[in-house]
Parts: C-alpha cells; sequence; structure tokens
C-alpha cells in the first residue's frame, strides 16, 4: 500500500499547481461519500449516491400533475399547516387538510394533480391547520377509509371544526380506523404502515402518528406534529427504517425533530410545511441546524411552494409548484 501510494506521488510530482488542486479535490469528494455511505452502513457507494449528496435541482411541476400511476409524495403548500399527498399506482392517501383558509388552494391542487378519490385519509391530530379543510376535502372526494388518532390517549376534542369533520365521515358512511402501530394500509405498488400512533398526553400534537409509506424505492416518514415524546416512544419502539424523505415534524419546531430520532431515520431529503413568516418562527433554527447536519437537503412549503419528491424511471426528481393564492399565509391560528 504504502509502496503504490509513494510511486503515484512520484507521477504526480508533474502536475501543475492548479491540476493538483482538481486532484485533491476530487479525492476528497470521493473520501468523504465514501466515510458518509460506511457509516451510514450501506457498503460501498455508487457513482451515483455520491453525486445525489450535492441535491437534486427542483423543476417547475407540470401543469397536468404527474404519470397517475408515479409512486410521489406531495407537500402541498397550505400556508401555516399540512396537507401531505401520498401517491402509488393511480391510488391517493391525503394526510391532513391544512388551515380553514386554504380550502381553496387545496382543492385546486388535488384537481390538478387529477384526484377523483382518495383511498385513504389521515387525519394526524385535531388541531385547526391539520383539519381546518377536511370537511371540504370530504364534501369534494368519495372517501374509501379514514384514519384517526387514538381519541383515548387525550381528552376528547370538542372544536366546531373536527365535530363538522367527524359528523361527515358518520352521514357519509366512511369506515374510520383508529390508528394502532402495526397497521398496513396499501396503496397503489406500497403501503401506508402505522409505526406508532401518539402517546398519552394532554398535547394533541402527541396524538400524531408515526407512518412510513413505501412504494417503489420511495419512501417517506411522517410525523405530524409529534414532540419529543412521539419521537422518544417511536425510538423506543425500535424499527424505525431510513427513508429518504422526512416531513419536518411540527413545522420545523425545535419541540420536535430530536437529535436522536433524526439520526434513527436519516433521512436525505427534509420538507417543512410552514407559512411564509408565520408567527411560530417555524421552522425553528436549532433543527434547521441539525437538519444540515444530517446532509439532508432541505426544501420548505413557504419558500418553494408546494413540493413535491417523485420516483421515475431515472430515479427521483423533485418539483415546485407556487400556489397561485391562499398557500403560504403566515397562520394565526392556535396550536399550529
Ligand atoms: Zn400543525
Amino acid at each position: 500500500m504504502a509502496k503504490r501510494k509513494r510511486r503515484r506521488h512520484a507521477k504526480a510530482q508533474a502536475l501543475t499547481p492548479g491540476q493538483w488542486v482538481i486532484f485533491a479535490l476530487t479525492g476528497l469528494a470521493l473520501v468523504l461519500g465514501l466515510a458518509v455511505s460506511l457509516a451510514e452502513g450501506e457498503g460501498l457507494p455508487s457513482w451515483e449516491s455520491i453525486f445525489s449528496r450535492v441535491g437534486l435541482e427542483a423543476q417547475p411541476l407540470p401543469a397536468e400533475g404527474l404519470a397517475a400511476a408515479a409512486n410521489a409524495v406531495h407537500f402541498i403548500d397550505v400556508g401555516q399547516g399540512d396537507a401531505t399527498l401520498l401517491q402509488s399506482g393511480g391510488e391517493y392517501c391525503l394526510v391532513d387538510a391544512g388551515e380553514p383558509d386554504s380550502e381553496d388552494a387545496l382543492l385546486a391542487y388535488l384537481r390538478g394533480m387529477g384526484v377523483s378519490r382518495l383511498k385513504l385519509l389521515v387525519m394526524s391530530h385535531p388541531h385547526a391547520d391539520h383539519i381546518g379543510s377536511m370537511a371540504a376535502v370530504l364534501q369534494e372526494f368519495p372517501v374509501d377509509e379514514v384514519l384517526l388518532p387514538d381519541f383515548d390517549k387525550a381528552p376528547y376534542p370538542t372544536t366546531a371544526t373536527f365535530e363538522r369533520v367527524m359528523q361527515l365521515i358518520l352521514d357519509k358512511g366512511i369506515p374510520a380506523v383508529t390508528a394502532a402501530p402495526g397497521q398496513r394500509f396499501a396503496l397503489g405498488n406500497g403501503a401506508v404502515q402505522v409505526l406508532d400512533a401518539g402517546v398519552e398526553t394532554e398535547n394533541y400534537n402527541d396524538l400524531s402518528q408515526v407512518l412510513h409509506f413505501e412504494a417503489g424505492g420511495l419512501s417517506v416518514l411522517l410525523t405530524g406534529d409529534g414532540e419529543k415524546a412521539v419521537e422518544k416512544a417511536a425510538l423506543g419502539a425500535g424499527g424505525l427504517p431510513h427513508v429518504q424523505v422526512f416531513k419536518a415534524a411540527h413545522h420545523g419546531s425545535n419541540t420536535s425533530n430530536t437529535e436522536d430520532f433524526l439520526w434513527a431515520v436519516r433521512p436525505r431529503y427534509v420538507v417543512v410545511s410552514c407559512g411564509a413568516n408565520n408567527s411560530y418562527g417555524h421552522p425553528h433554527k436549532e433543527p434547521v441546524a441539525r437538519f444540515a447536519a444530517l446532509g439532508a437537503q432541505v426544501l420548505r412549503t413557504d419558500e418553494n411552494g408546494s413540493v413535491v419528491l417523485a420516483e421515475e424511471e431515472n430515479g427521483l426528481r423533485l418539483y415546485t409548484a407556487r400556489t397561485p393564492e391562499g398557500g403560504s399565509t403566515g397562520g394565526e391560528q392556535e396550536a399550529a
């Protein structure tokens, strides 16, 4: 080994200083890529994986939407709230439905993407920035099944927004399932799996499920507004997967996104769903620094608009789409 090194060194002496710099930088990039991949337990890295760490370049989302058969996750720009659309094999699951005043933007986005029915509608927890436009979604789209938080773990919600959603589910006779670890909901070529289902709490954020969506080569982790207690419980339960995409918990709040949790799931892309200039200061600077330490590419609905990661023939693609109106508002409602 030492001999070979000396020989290469002797040859390299003929390089100009400029060539030396290029040579050294290329070597450094390769060594870093190798070190990161080995640290992640992935074995030797492919060229593609080394260069994918540079980040994906965003392209405008085609107006006609993605191919129905695609595997994709859409972080829809609903201002200060969450609405995440999971897509596979022409089937759709919507996780949360934004704040009340994002109704038009949300419905327009779903229609624009060619959604005509939802195989599954998930309520992560009953705060208005997650269920604000859920009644409108239930009115507009046929829904095959609803996944609800485990309300036995918290005082039962009494807001008018919540009661309206529950009444519509009842009136339409939609089967409703209470979240429990181990549940699996088939979606196209993949499935949405409940890894954990909230903790005993007075804080509705901590009712949020830990959901893993996997379809083809796409893997996504959603934890709603789950805070430290939810992340600790999920870590304790074990079996957290390494994922490509993570929705920053609780809009990128420092109440969540703990270092231990992030390093357990090691996302390559983190998407923060939050409103421009929101009154909570989301995303907080500490979690943003933790995402950077992971080497993850960070995307934000307040800056990028709707963010879509889609698995296509030639790998993962990143699309962004500005919401014409209604999205990226600051939001002033409580308990975002
Ligand atoms: Zn929220």
